[in-house]
């Protein structure tokens, strides 16, 4: 049985470093017209528990590969810390990615990055699937509006942020927003108390702390 086990999981290995292959050499999107940095990027084993699904990755994370490299990221993994997880051991033991996965540049308006577009979202989409089958994480982060929109459908930050959707594949959802200093929603201070509800959440979904 813990060979089966075993062998099955070097099988998903094997076809998440094939995906991850494929995302990288990926040029859809400038293929298709789009002016994104192609240079895909994610992390995280096979054998994740939780997976973050960000919107996309900014400039920082364009450059080194690292998702949520920046500012958004010590924000993010500032909040993940009050949930029980180291930073260093959070990026090596779970998977962390994005609707889509490279860099679509600063927005028409100077203000952040541009959002990717339905087209874009829809061209990284398969990639997105694809990583949701192999990891099959039991606990999914969507962070900010734009990756909410995509697990929950149509709904607002302030009716999903600080609750759990259970799904019934044996999945569970655990919203946040997206932790950039662009969004003012974060100001609120009901809205902070949502967040911290979302971190109990995860503190009570960490695996390590279930034992
Ligand atoms: S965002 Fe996704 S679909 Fe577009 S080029 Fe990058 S990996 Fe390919």
């Amino acid at each position: 049985m813990a060979r089966s086990v075993s062998r099955s999981l070097t099988l998903s290995e094997g076809l998440l470093a094939e995906l991850h292959t494929e995302m990288r050499m990926c040029r859809r999107c400038l293929s298709a017209g789009f002016s994104v940095t192609p240079a895909a990027v994610f992390s995280g084993p096979v054998s994740a528990w939780f997976m973050i699904v960000g919107q996309a990755p900014g400039a920082s994370e364009a450059e080194t590969g690292r998702p949520f490299n920046g500012s958004s990221g010590q924000r993010l993994f500032g909040w993940l810390a009050q949930a029980g997880w180291d930073e260093g051991v959070f990026r090596g033991t779970q998977y962390v990615t994005a609707i889509t996965k490279c860099y679509p540049g600063k927005s028409s308006s100077g203000k952040g990055d541009r959002a990717p577009t339905r087209e874009e979202q829809a061209l990284c989409a398969p990639f997105l699937k694809r990583e949701l089958d192999l990891v099959q994480p039991r606990v999914v982060v969507p962070v900010g509006s734009l990756a909410v929109q995509r697990f929950l459908g149509q709904t607002r930050l302030s009716d999903v942020v600080g609750t759990v959707i259970d799904r019934p594949d044996d999945r569970c959802i655990v919203p946040l927003p997206h932790p950039s200093g662009v969004s003012l929603w974060l100001n609120r201070s009901e809205n902070q108390e949502r967040v911290r509800q979302a971190l109990a959440h995860l503190q009570r979904l960490h695996p390590q702390l279930q034992a």
